[in-house]
């Protein structure tokens, strides 16, 4: 794994300088005593509430003072806890060479930003992360399994492409399209690649996150999170020494776990602490667990008044309880010519706005791990996710089943399968880097309205991958049943009615 730090914010009168210095060659010395970090930017922002100078004189105060910038960012965000004031220095990092299992970790900060190198449009190379922590007898079958995952991959890729060439004929090598096409192939078959794959990421992440992200990857008993928290640290600490400083968890985050143990049911205990026959147990939670797939689990029953309440507020000078009351007294029938108006102004990019996130929707979800890459992506949702439970089964794709590749990826499976079980007891956490991309989890998914729309826009839309597309498209379907007046808002940008 290699973490590169590829930018940082800096002070533009710094980047000013060096410009002037190519042009001029002039003031060498004042270049040399630069200091190249976001920590002034940090400093003289946190003046701002009490000192009435200007701000472009604040900031040049802290570039030349750069011990006393430092000093101040520490005794406003760690000693009076202003920890905002970090947020205004951010970091690009390169993240190459990390498992999928990690970068999943990684991407569920949602005050950051991700690009991660999609499995739906690379072909993957036989490229992946060995846990240091396995004896060298696990370490070979690891290794072997993994391989077997590999091969199985490029079997089915190689069985796939001619399939989805059949679907559409009039496509041929070289013409526009084509490529969409093979990439179906690489989008399906990839379910079969185990989590331990390398991937690599480019982050941008303000000071804050990143701190909490660093916090986080404590909590994760894994040789590579120890890596990539080493990685991280280093690449940045030189740079913003005042803005990172813990970066440990904390002792309720780490005793969690202990804490809510008496909460864990028996089936829980069987896979964690059981004497037994791991085989056994996971035949036994097969017959217990069965494959949910989505479900609303809750909603806001007064939502759509709590909206129109929302809008009389914004518009008017009523407070919400009397919006509210007003609301409830509206007519049905008001209330769907207002969204139908709404609706008519709204174009495919258009936000639905604030006020719809009045509402909540809690939904249950199992996916695969191919599926929750994409679902943890939408930051403005609640998302709870489980380990991975073998037990539940796993996501085939229908193509490989139309190939006949069905019992090729399921014998891969299992073995996958037996490598984790096996290795249960002996290597907590560090058994889920052999489970694929097919494997399921559990998913808490708690969301407004608007973020929901926003995920309809994105994953209900023909360019979506599918198991996110049927997803989304149960989400929506789900909670237009229940709140018809809405229905129509959620659809992907494809269907959208302009
Ligand atoms: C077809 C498709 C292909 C994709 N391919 C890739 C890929 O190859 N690699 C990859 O890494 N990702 C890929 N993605 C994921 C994509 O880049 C987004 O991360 C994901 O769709 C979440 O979208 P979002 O950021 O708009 O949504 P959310 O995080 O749900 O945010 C909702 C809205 O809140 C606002 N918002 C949230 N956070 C911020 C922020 N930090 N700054 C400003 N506004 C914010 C924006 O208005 C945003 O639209 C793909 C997505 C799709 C649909």
């Amino acid at each position: 794994m290699t973490v590169n730090l590829a930018g940082f914010n800096v002070d533009i009168e710094n980047i000013k300088a060096v410009q002037s210095f190519c042009e001029n060659g002039i003031n060498k010395e004042e270049i040399q005593k630069l200091n190249w970090t976001p920590e002034t930017i940090s400093a003289s922002y946190a003046r701002i509430s009490r000192d009435e100078r200007p701000i472009n004189e604040l900031r040049e105060q802290a570039r030349t003072e750069i011990d006393k910038a430092r000093r101040s960012n520490n005794a406003i965000i760690f000693e009076m806890g202003h920890s905002s004031i970090a947020e205004h220095a951010a970091f690009n990092l390169d993240i190459i060479g990390v498992s999928r299992y990690l970068s999943e970790q990684i991407e569920k900060s949602r005050l950051a930003s991700f690009t991660e190198k999609s499995q739906r449009y690379i072909k993957i190379g036989t490229d992946y992360y060995i846990p240091s922590e396995f004896d060298e007898a696990t370490k070979a079958r690891y290794v072997k399994t993994v391989e077997y995952l590999f091969e199985t991959y490029n079997k089915l890729h190689e069985m796939l492409v001619p399939y989805f060439e059949s679907q559409n004929p009039d496509l041929k090598p070289g013409d526009k399209g084509y490529r969409d096409l093979v990439n179906l192939a690489k989008e399906d078959a990839r379910y079969v690649l185990p989590l331990c794959c390398h991937s690599q990421l480019g982050m941008t992440v303000n000071a804050r996150s990143l701190e909490s992200l660093l916090k986080k990857l404590t909590l994760i008993r894994s040789a590579e999170a120890a890596e990539l928290h080493k990685q991280i640290e280093d690449a940045v600490s030189g740079y913003a020494p005042s803005l990172i400083k813990y970066t440990k968890a904390s002792a309720y985050q780490s005793g969690m776990f202990d804490a809510v143990r008496d909460l864990l049911d028996t089936a829980h205990s069987m896979t964690y602490d059981g004497d037994n026959d791991p085989a056994m147990v996971a035949a036994c939670l097969r017959q217990e667990y069965a494959y949910q797939g989505v479900q609303l689990l809750d909603f806001d029953k007064e939502c759509i008044d709590k909206v129109i309440a929302a809008f009389i507020v914004r518009y008017s000078d009523i407070d919400y309880k009397e919006a509210f009351a007003r609301a409830k007294k509206t007519l049905d029938e008001t209330k769907q010519q207002i969204f139908d108006r709404l609706y008519d102004l709204l174009d495919q990019h258009d936000s639905v706005g604030r006020e719809f996130e009045m509402s909540d929707f809690t939904f249950g979800i199992q996916l695969s791990a191919s599926a929750f890459a994409q679902l943890k992506r939408h930051r403005m949702a609640t998302i709870i996710d489980s380990e991975y439970v073998p037990a539940i089964g796993c996501i085939v794709p229908d193509s490989i089943d139309a190939v006949g590749g069905k019992e090729i990826f399921l014998t891969a499976i299992e073995e996958a399968d037996a490598f984790y079980y096996d290795t249960y007891k002996q290597y907590p956490g560090l058994n889920e880097y052999i489970l694929t991309n097919s494997h399921i989890k559990n998913v808490i998914l708690k969301c407004n309205f608007r973020e929901l729309v926003h995920i309809s826009r994105l994953r209900s839309d023909a360019h979506a991958q599918w198991e996110i597309r049927e997803i989304s498209d149960k989400m929506c379907e789900t909670v237009g049943k229940k709140l018809p007046m809405l229905a129509k808002f959620m659809s992907g940008k494809d269907k959208f009615k302009k």
